[in-house]
């Protein structure tokens, strides 16, 4: 005869449930993205990219120039005073010396 006490399991422990991911955060986009920061950007003339490498340079024959080269698609330009040298030109000034 053994009493059983059919209390032993006792009340089922308080499960919190813990909230998983906060309550989703606003979904406010953060609007300080900065685009268009417009500070004498340099692109690809050829395929829009910024991740260019502007540098002056003089030719051979001494006109000071402005050498763009593209790292995405390799492309290069030659700039004098804002005019846009083709590569032709270039070489034939660099060949003038
Ligand atoms: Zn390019």
């Amino acid at each position: 005869m053994t009493p059983q006490s059919s209390d032993s399991t006792g009340t089922p422990a308080p499960t919190r449930g813990r909230r998983r991911g906060r309550a989703a955060g606003p979904s406010i986009p953060l609007g300080s993205l900065t685009q268009r920061e417009h500070r004498s950007e340099i692109q690809c003339q050829a395929c829009g990219s910024s991740r260019v490498t502007r540098l002056s340079m003089n030719l051979t024959d001494g006109t000071p120039v402005e050498f763009t080269s593209c790292h995405r698609c390799e492309h290069r330009t030659w700039e004098h005073g804002g005019d846009a040298l083709s590569v032709a030109s270039v070489l034939d000034k660099a060949r003038k010396n």
